[in-house]
């Protein structure tokens, strides 16, 4: 793929992204309104699941966005990690809903109200229809970015969700069981507590500068080591400065100075292929030898 061409795809996946999050945002917005007025928690859970990935989305289009801006001299890594900022304010917001979920289902079962389920359903049928185009509009762009695979898993299990939700509003209204609404309810909190979790672990991760999720350090080190002429590395960090930006900085003993570039050139291409896309290295010389001529 020539860069032009992954520069155009990555720009309409950017359009597609903001999109995308646009429509799921309003209908998520309008989601836990109707669910709180008709006091249905199925309704309410199944948004608060949708905020999940229109911020796993909003993540993704960051990662685009925050990597570009040139880096100012009070911020040499330019914003890239306001990212973090993000998923705590969608952490803080998930926490607040789930915790209405949780109060609102034991309510209803302890003094079990009457639910329309016939509006359940139509307004999950609005989310299956929502998900849907998203994933539609995904999909396209999913053959070409490897960012945006995680982003439509993540919609159709939305998509499934809001299908539950629905068939929940249809048991109700032919059925009346009242109390499939808040049991629904908690199994979505439940199934957002274990994204959250995710989400968590990899913002602290991000934070504490630790070895990205998918690199293997040992493994990098024995990348390291392949490569000819090169004797000793220490002093190795891999750690990202943005989602999908992973960068590695170290000391690499070569035998002789005049091989530094070359190894240079070669351990670029092959870290690269492991996912890590800027290199820092400070090179020495292998001294031991002149010292120690025998082992
Ligand atoms: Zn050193």
């Amino acid at each position: 793929m020539s860069p032009t061409n992954t520069k155009s795809s990555s720009l309409n996946l950017r359009k597609v992204l903001l999109f995308c999050i646009v429509i799921n945002f309003v209908y998520l917005l309008a989601e836990t309104i109707f669910g709180f007025c008709i006091h249905s928690m199925g309704l309410v859970a199944d948004a608060a699941h949708n905020l999940c990935d229109v911020a796993g989305m909003m993540l993704v289009l960051t990662a685009f966005k925050l990597t570009e801006p040139v880096p100012t001299h009070r911020f040499t890594y330019g914003y890239k990690k306001a990212a973090i900022l993000l998923v705590v304010v969608v952490a803080f917001v998930l926490s607040v809903l789930g915790v209405f979920i949780i109060l609102g289902g034991i309510h209803q079962i302890q003094m079990p109200r009457l639910l329309n389920g016939t509006v359940i359903a139509l307004m999950a049928a609005g989310g299956v229809l929502v998900n849907g185009i998203t994933a539609f509009f995904i999909m396209q762009n999913k053959k070409r970015t490897s960012k945006a695979h995680n982003a439509f898993r993540n919609i159709l299990v939305d998509a499934l969700v809001s299908l539950v939700v629905m068939i929940e509003g249809v048991a109700i209204h032919f059925l009346g069981w009242f109390n499939l609404d808040a049991i629904i309810g908690f199994v979505i909190v439940g199934i957002i507590l274990l994204s959250l979790f995710d989400l968590t672990r990899s913002a602290i991760r991000f934070v504490l500068d630790g070895v990205p999720a998918g690199i293997n350090y040992e493994q990098v080190v024995r990348t390291i080591y392949t490569v000819e002429n090169v004797v000793d590395v220490h002093h190795l960090h891999i750690w990202s400065t943005a989602p999908k930006t992973n960068v590695l900085a170290a000391h690499v003993v070569v035998k002789n100075m005049d091989e530094a570039n070359q190894v240079k050139d070669q351990l670029g291409k092959l870290l690269e292929s492991e996912g890590i896309s800027n290199l820092t290295l400070e090179f020495e010389v292998d001294k031991t030898k002149e010292e120690k001529p025998t082992e």
